[in-house]
């Protein structure tokens, strides 16, 4: 990784392990460029780990996040942080720290902010997708509802990553596990590395259950 990239990304405020990061440029550096989703955007340190490799690649990268943080950003919770909290609406804004990342980066030309929430954008989503990075909202309704309404566009050979899985309940919450043994057992997608609490998988034909269905 670029050295100047991977100091702007350890800089960035965020939730991910350097095995992980590093597994997360590795996986992308298998996927073909085109249209790459990352769901979550938080202050853009994964986005910026991605981007680094998008621009290599030649591929772009949307990134999704209404910027409000999740439920455990919010205050009380275990991931709060006070100095995101915006004075004139009272809620996390964290949408000035992702501008700034990929600003910092170089990245404006790799990566398009996309700011909304994932059940406004599922709906006129159309695009195919060769790389999709689930880590969003880890409630199991939006957690699957990710799933299905992003995974769907996932061309074969796609790859999916999902950040925050854990085997075992004392580690962390259940629903990105549950969105993983689902893609397992449609039998559209092959699990290909596990590194920490992120794990690649990649679509294996061209119908998910959910796309055979519509
Ligand atoms: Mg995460």
């Amino acid at each position: 990784m670029d050295p100047r990239l991977r100091e702007i990304a350890d800089h960035t405020r965020g939730f991910l392990p350097d095995d992980e990061a590093d597994a997360l440029r590795a996986a992308a550096a298998t996927a073909r460029p085109g249209l790459w989703l990352e769901i979550g955007t938080y202050c853009a340190k994964s986005t910026v780990h991605l981007g680094s490799v998008a621009r290599d690649r030649g591929a772009h990268l949307v990134t999704l996040d209404h910027h409000h943080g999740s439920e455990e950003n919010q205050e009380g919770w275990d991931y709060h942080d006070s100095s995101l909290v915006d004075p004139h609406t009272g809620l996390l804004e964290t949408l000035p720290h992702a501008r700034h990342a990929i600003h910092d980066a170089g990245l404006e030309q790799t990566v398009t902010l996309l700011v909304g929430s994932t059940q406004q954008v599922a709906p006129w989503w159309t695009s195919p997708i060769e790389l999709l990075f689930l880590d969003g909202n880890h409630t199991e309704d939006v957690a699957q509802h990710d799933y299905a309404a992003f995974s769907r566009h996932l061309t074969p050979g796609a790859l999916l990553l999902v950040h925050d899985v854990f085997e075992d309940p004392r580690d962390g919450g259940r629903p990105p596990w549950n969105v993983v043994q689902r893609a397992l057992a449609s039998g559209d997608f092959v699990q290909e590395s596990v590194t920490g609490s992120l794990r690649a998988l990649r679509r294996t034909d061209g119908d998910t259950e959910e796309g055979s269905a519509r």
